[in-house]
């Protein structure tokens, strides 16, 4: 029997995503399987119901009672998982970290669920890789805010009123948003420099045309992450980064450390060097922040008028594309599941499968996940 894959409008606050697209159901319905989108899915990332002319449509109970997939971007609540059918399958942002009541619960129903952030980062992976494909927006949309909340032009001008100098962007973290936001800063005019603890970011830097800080520490980790830092590095890094910090008109910070609280990297005594009507963006925010007074979803303005902004969930702030590229991110994810005849075939033995696989008939599969719930 073909599957029925199904697509919810997204319940969690403040999310506008959604993770199916008109064209990536035309992909699944050639695929040879059924796909049914709970009405409005798309509104909020400006996909109305009519753009649609594959999908059937119903109700979110009935779409979590018969589904043998559903596709979601943020992690389904304690009372739709409650409503799956056991066996069925759900792909999504799982969060399993901060969701572990939502986790023992996909468990308890024997769910088999996949959580895109454990997809590998291997280059096989690359089109599936969705962490990749929503920090790249959040790089993005970043620069576009600091620029919108600077009181000053980004690229050089020369007018009848005299010359007006570029603004300085400095970039802390040169991973996949930090490398974007590098790229629209410079698109921008903005003078570029950029900082990461892992050595390979260098080149990356420089063949962007930005300018590598040098602050004498490295901190390759494992799988081309960066490990934390020791003190005495944590020490010698702040001395050198301060006084790029303080020359900085816009500061993009994006760094983080897979499963950690993000580095607090710009110290309030650095902030309060910086020039009044500077502006910070920290990505970090929803991790707790790279800055030591941002508040996630907040812009505070520091005592010397530096305004320190932790936006979150900038992905869903460019829905549209956000959608886009989440929706065949997941299509490549699971197309080489789905068989001639529509059905689904998961190979265990597949690396990216067994890699991103959370719960699987009564368990928790993620080590690290399992360890943190049960102990
Ligand atoms: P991330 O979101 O985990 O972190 C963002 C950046 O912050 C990283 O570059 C990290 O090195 C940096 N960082 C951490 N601590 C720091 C500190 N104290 N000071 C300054 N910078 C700090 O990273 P990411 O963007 O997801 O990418 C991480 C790695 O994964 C990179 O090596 C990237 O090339 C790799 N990657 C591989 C693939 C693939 O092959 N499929 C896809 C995407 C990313």
């Amino acid at each position: 029997m073909p599957i029925t894959i199904g697509a919810l409008r997204e319940s969690a606050p403040g999310e506008t995503r959604v993770s199916l697209v008109p064209e990536v159901v035309d992909k699944f319905t050639a695929a040879g399987t059924r796909v049914v989108l709970e009405s409005g899915a798309g509104v909020r990332a400006q996909f109305p119901d009519g753009l649609y002319k594959k999908g059937e449509w119903a109700s979110s109970s009935a779409i979590l009672s018969q589904a043998d997939v559903v596709l979601t971007v943020a992690p389904l609540s304690l009372e739709q998982i409650a409503q799956l059918r056991p066996g069925a399958v759900v792909i999504g942002f799982l969060q399993a970290h901060a969701r572990q009541a939502e986790v023992k619960a996909l468990r308890d129903r024997k769910i088999t669920s996949f959580s895109v952030e454990l997809i590998p980062r291997i280059s096989r992976a690359q089109s599936m890789d969705a962490l990749s494909s929503q920090a790249s927006l959040a790089g993005y949309k970043a620069v576009l805010i600091a620029a919108s909340n600077l009181e000053k032009f980004m690229p050089m001008l020369t007018t009848a009123a005299g010359t007006i100098r570029p603004s300085q962007a400095l970039i802390i973290g040169a991973g996949v948003a930090g490398l974007q936001a590098i790229a629209t800063a410079r698109r921008l005019g903005a003078v570029v420099e950029a900082y990461d603890v892992r050595s390979a970011t260098r080149e990356q830097v420089k063949s962007l045309g930005a300018k590598f800080v040098e602050t004498g520490v490295s901190a390759d980790g494992a799988g081309g992450y960066a490990r934390e830092l020791t003190p005495e590095e944590k020490a010698k890094q702040q001395e050198a980064l301060d006084s790029r910090i303080a020359a900085a008109d816009a500061v993009i910070s994006t760094a983080s450390v897979p499963g950690r609280k993000a580095p607090v990297i710009i110290s309030k005594a650095a902030v309060e060097r910086m020039r009044p009507g500077s502006v910070i963006v920290d990505i970090a925010a929803e991790q707790g922040g790279n800055c030591e007074i941002t508040k996630a979803g907040e812009t505070v303005i520091s005592a010397n008028g530096v305004k320190v902004i932790g936006p979150v969930n900038l992905p869903g702030s460019l829905a549209y594309n956000a959608s886009e590229m989440y929706a065949r991110n997941l299509f490549n994810f699971l197309k080489p599941a789905i068989d001639k005849s529509g059905e689904l075939k998961i190979d265990w033995n597949d690396e990216v499968f067994a890699g991103a696989v959370l719960t699987h008939d009564g368990a928790i599969k993620h080590e690290a996940t399992r360890k943190a719930v049960e102990g």
